[in-house]
């Protein structure tokens, strides 16, 4: 990790400004952090790719240039699902409401490009009695037969124009536009899907970039994302596309944009610009290389501590968070296990550093003295669920 400015040789994917200036490098680290692994020297052996991350001054757009999307395939064993945590559920309950109630989606067609293992689909289909379509590769056939199952179609595939035939009153996609090399791959065949059909909604989110590069949530860097949207960047992104923007929001104390649009007659052909977000944004990211560094080292001497003062420490989350957190300080024998609640995490090992991953059960008989929080969001529920456990520890969030 150094910082460097140099330029990137690359053009901007969204709006064709030359040369982006790369401000920040992470090199060798794992390309998956969700993938699930069941052993722990492959775990350990896991590929890896680089991240170089530049930044374009015109529409405030941030891209690894290294990335090289060969190096990943989203198959079954891709697994990064939220949707076992109370404090995501309720999340996601409320957004299927608010979608829902402002799009007035009542037994009407949804499409969900990226679903995943199709909870949040399957949420607006039980909720509004409607109908739906989800795309992606890493769906898992289900075997529970809810009622709102027998709506709902799950294709195993990536989203493309060879599906332009489902159409439907709401197309969202949570969580899969920041996996995209080139974010215009995939929403000019949808707008072009779309066609005349204006009054369909659209909704995105993606991880917010001010959250990870102004208030210094480095842990959220991963090869998975080659993409890092700031609300102005998104908001740039789809007006090129042919999309008019709506409700732009954060969401889930701001670690997410969400973005609401309407398809356009036309595309946009300039940057409506605002330049003094632009600008701000630019010097995040120039100071970013360094606050980084500092951030690395104050939870280098912390782990240290814990390490001298023979406590026992656990990561709990092992989702990207904790594999980039694990990765970046190199973390190997002083922490033996992650915890995390998603029952097809348990019994795989860390891409990377190796640890095995546990359920909070483990923590009964294992008695750490220090959990490490991924994600402070969850600090409460996962204090609650110690504390039901018997167990008397240290939290710190990182
Ligand atoms: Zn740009």
């Amino acid at each position: 990790m150094n910082k460097s400015s140099k330029q990137s040789e690359q053009a901007c994917p969204v709006c064709a400004f030359p040369d982006l200036e790369i401000f920040f490098e992470m090199l060798n680290v794992p390309v998956y952090c969700n993938l699930l692994c069941p052993e722990q020297q492959a775990a350990r052996n896991c590929p890896r790719g680089d991240i170089k991350l530049a930044f374009c001054p015109q529409c405030g757009f941030i891209t690894n240039v290294a990335f090289d999307p060969a190096r990943l395939e989203y198959s079954q064993d891709y697994e990064n699902s939220l949707h076992c945590s109370p404090r995501f559920q309720d999340y996601a309950q409320s957004l299927a409401t608010r979608l829902l109630e402002r799009h007035n989606l009542y037994d009407k067609d949804i499409i969900e490009i990226g679903c995943g293992k199709g909870d949040f689909l399957l949420l607006l289909c039980e909720l509004g009695n409607n109908r739906g379509v989800g795309f992606d590769p890493s769906y898992v056939p289900q075997t529970d037969p809810s009622q709102a199952k027998q709506q709902v179609k799950f294709i195993q595939d990536f989203y493309s124009q060879r599906y332009a035939n489902y159409q439907g009153e709401l197309v969202c996609c949570r969580h899969t536009l920041e996996h995209i090399q080139n974010p215009k791959d995939l929403l000019k065949p949808l707008r072009q899907a779309i066609g005349d059909r204006l009054n369909t909604a659209v909704f995105f989110e993606v991880p917010n970039a001010l959250h990870t590069f102004r208030h210094l949530a480095i842990w959220d860097i991963i090869y998975e994302h080659c993409c890092y949207f700031t609300p102005l960047s998104l908001a740039h992104t789809f007006s090129f596309c042919g999309f008019r923007i709506g409700e732009l929001s954060e969401e889930f104390d701001g670690q997410f944009i969400g973005l609401e649009a309407l398809p356009d007659q036309g595309e946009a052909d300039s940057i409506d610009r605002q330049r003094s977000e632009v600008e701000q944004l630019a010097s995040d990211v120039n100071t970013f290389a360094s606050n980084f560094k500092h951030k690395v080292e104050t939870w280098s001497s912390e782990l240290k501590q814990i390490e001298d003062k023979g406590q026992r420490a656990v990561v709990w989350g092992a989702g990207s968070k904790g594999v980039t957190f694990l990765n970046v300080l190199n973390i190997q024998a002083p922490i033996e296990y992650v915890v995390d609640i998603n029952p097809r995490k348990q019994g795989m090992y860390v891409a990377g550093t190796g640890q095995q991953i546990v359920s909070p059960q483990f923590l009964e008989n294992y008695q750490p003295d220090v959990v490490l929080v991924m994600n402070p969001i969850y600090q409460s529920e996962i204090q609650q669920l110690t504390q039901s456990l018997g167990l008397n520890t240290e939290f710190m969030c990182v």
